[in-house]
C-alpha cells in the first residue's frame, strides 16, 4: 500500500471490523493520490471468508479470486471512458440486488464517480436508497462538487489528504524518480501525478507555455498558437497558467522562491510582476477560475471560445 494511505487504510478497516461500514462509501481526495488502493483493500476485506485483524486473509478461495482479478461478487467500473451512463449503474445495482455469488458479500466500485451522468447519478440514488443486506457500493471521487448532493448525503465520507512534501519526494526517490520541490507542488502535492508528470517530461511543456504567456503582451500574435496549447491537457495547463499568476502576485507582495510554487520558473513570475498591476494580476486569475469551471469536460459550450476569450481580455 503506498505509504500516505496507511492511516486511512488503517480508520477503515478499523470501520468495517467495528461492523460501522454501512452499504456506501465515498472516497474523497485529490486526484493521483492512489484512493483505487483503499477501495480495491476495502473491496478484499469485505469479500474475505476469513478475514484477519482487519485484513483480507489473502489466502481464502475469495482472496485468490480477488488476487487474479475475476471475483464473481466484486465489479469495479472501468476507469477508461469519459462518461458512465444510466443503463452501466442499472446493471450494477441489479448485480448489488443478487444473492453474492461465494455467499460473502457483494462489492461494486466506481472509480471517478464525477463521470456519472445526471441519468446514471439518479439510477444509482435508486440503489441507495434500497441496498442489499450484505453489498458494499464504493465511490471514488477528486471533485465532490460534481456530484448530486443527494449522492454525497447518501455516503459514509473518508476523505483522504495531500502527504506531506517530504514523502512525496521519498517516495518518488525510491521509485527511482527523483523529482523537484517545484514538480511536486506542479501536480498538487499529488505523488502518482508527479509520476505520472514525469514520465510525460512536462516540465518542457510548461516552460514552452507560461514563457508564451509572459511574452505575450509584447507578441500578441502568438494568442492563437498559445490558444492551440491550452487546448491540450487543458484542465492541466489552466492550472499552470493559475499557478503563475499566483506566484507573479507572491512576488509583488515580497514573498521569497521558497514560497513559491514553481520556484523553477521565478524568472517568469518576476517578469509578470514587474510588467503589470496587481489588480490586473489578480482580475486575470480570479477570471481563470471561471474560465476553469467552463471548460470541465461534460460542458457543452466550446472550450476555445472560453480560452481565446480570456487571452483576448489579458491582453
Ligand atoms: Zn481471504
Amino acid at each position: 500500500m503506498y505509504p500516505w494511505l496507511i492511516p486511512d487504510w488503517q480508520a477503515l478497516s478499523q470501520s468495517a471490523v467495528a461492523g460501522r461500514l454501512g452499504h456506501a462509501w465515498l472516497l474523497l481526495g485529490e486526484a493521483g493520490l492512489g484512493k483505487e488502493q483503499l477501495a480495491e483493500r476495502l473491496a478484499r476485506l469485505h469479500l474475505c471468508h476469513h478475514p484477519q485483524q482487519g485484513e483480507p486473509c489473502g489466502h481464502c478461495h475469495a482472496c485468490q479470486l480477488a488476487d487474479k482479478g475475476n471475483h464473481p461478487d466484486l465489479c469495479i467500473i472501468p476507469g477508461d471512458s469519459k462518461t458512465i451512463g444510466v443503463d452501466a449503474v442499472r446493471e450494477l445495482g441489479s448485480r448489488l440486488q443478487r444473492s453474492a455469488q461465494l455467499g460473502h458479500g457483494k462489492v461494486v466500485i466506481i472509480p471517478d464517480a464525477e463521470r456519472m451522468t445526471e441519468a446514471a447519478a439518479n439510477a444509482l440514488l435508486k440503489t441507495l436508497e434500497e441496498p442489499a443486506g450484505d453489498s458494499l457500493l464504493l465511490l471514488i471521487a477528486s471533485q465532490i462538487s460534481r456530484l448530486l448532493p443527494t449522492i454525497r448525503s447518501r455516503c459514509h465520507k473518508h476523505v483522504c489528504h495531500i502527504p506531506p512534501e517530504p514523502v512525496t519526494l521519498n517516495w518518488l526517490a525510491e521509485q527511482g524518480h527523483p523529482a523537484t520541490q517545484a514538480q511536486v507542488r506542479i501536480c498538487q502535492g499529488a505523488p502518482l501525478r508527479v509520476l505520472d508528470y514525469l514520465a510525460q517530461q512536462q516540465d518542457k511543456a510548461r516552460q514552452d507555455l507560461l514563457g508564451g504567456f509572459v511574452q505575450l503582451s509584447q507578441e500578441p500574435t502568438r494568442i492563437t498558437a498559445l490558444c492551440s496549447l491550452l487546448g491540450q491537457e487543458t484542465q492541466t495547463r489552466l492550472h499552470w497558467l493559475q499557478l503563475l499568476l499566483c506566484d507573479a502576485l507572491k512576488t509583488q507582495a515580497g514573498c521569497g522562491h521558497q514560497q513559491l510554487a514553481m520556484p523553477d520558473l521565478a524568472g517568469l513570475s518576476h517578469a509578470l510582476a514587474e510588467g503589470h498591476s496587481s489588480e490586473r494580476l489578480l482580475d486575470a486569475e480570479q477570471r481563470l477560475v471561471s474560465l476553469k469551471e467552463a471548460c470541465q469536460p461534460g460542458q457543452l459550450s466550446n472550450p476555445t471560445i472560453h480560452l481565446m476569450n480570456w487571452l483576448s481580455q489579458w491582453l
